[in-house]
């Protein structure tokens, strides 16, 4: 585990006003805690959350993020959100390559990398997401899976850039099914590999673990090979589980 484990928490498309409190009182956990916590609310909160933040006497630890950006600043996008907008409205951070958006909106690894410059551009901190499916795995595929992903998800555009990359396989992720730790260690492994060989960054990546996350495991996740810090979906919407992920990284 790194000096600061980075621990974040994707709320999806969970969260109305009334759950400004719950990051209020994740705030606090992190004010006590080493490692890097970072929320990803739906964006019709991010404004809030950010005055709500920023409102408190000493500066918030906390830093928000986005769950997706669109590749341009602006157009005729219907429904889309810039990674400009995501940043103007209170976002340090972009989640992008979610295997929900990879497939339930259809977006293939070229996406993910033009999205991926965009956050660059807007002053993002992007987490790529990759993760292969359950009959990928057992078709043996789940190495080919990854390094193609990897490969075609990340822009060379990184080199040099502060970035994180969330190992989430989709058969894990809401479904109480936690990988072994061989091959959580592999597939990190295989991350560290590639990203050591193709960028020569100043701040080394964060290399996350995904996929129903709990606070009973996460210390145990946080201790494997290869794991920098947890994205957390289900166990980040109330600060009651999500503190106690937060207090498993000291
Ligand atoms: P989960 O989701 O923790 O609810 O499994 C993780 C994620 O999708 O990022």
């Amino acid at each position: 585990m790194p000096k600061h484990p980075l621990i974040a928490g994707n709320w999806k498309m969970h969260g109305l006003r009334d759950a400004i409190p719950e990051a209020l009182a994740m705030d606090t956990a992190a004010r006590q805690s080493r490692a890097s916590v970072a929320i990803f609310p739906p964006s019709t909160l991010l404004f809030a959350l950010s005055e709500a933040l920023n409102a408190r006497p000493e500066p918030s630890p906390v830093r928000l993020g986005g769950q997706d950006c669109h590749k341009d600043a602006q157009g005729a996008f219907t429904g889309d959100l810039s990674a400009e907008m995501l940043k103007d409205a209170g976002a340090e951070m972009v989640i992008l390559g979610h295997s929900e958006r990879r497939h339930g909106h259809k977006e293939a690894c070229e996406s993910v990398a033009a999205k991926t410059l965009a956050a660059l551009r807007a002053g993002l901190e992007p987490i790529i997401c990759i993760g292969e499916t359950l009959d990928q795995r057992q078709e043996g595929l789940t190495h080919a899976v990854l390094s193609k992903q990897l490969r075609d998800s990340l822009p060379l555009a990184l080199e040099g850039q502060t970035f994180h990359v969330a190992y989430e396989p989709v058969w894990a992720i809401g479904t109480g099914h936690v990988p072994t730790d061989d091959q959580v260690i592999d597939a990190m492994l295989l991350i560290q590999k590639h990203l050591a060989q193709r960028f020569h960054n100043q701040v080394v990546p964060h290399t996350l673990y995904g996929g129903s996350v709990k606070p009973d495991n996460a210390r145990h996740l946080l201790s494997l090979d290869g794991v920098d810090g947890l994205l957390v979906g289900g166990a980040s919407l109330k600060a009651e589980d999500f503190n106690r992920i937060i207090a498993a990284a000291d």
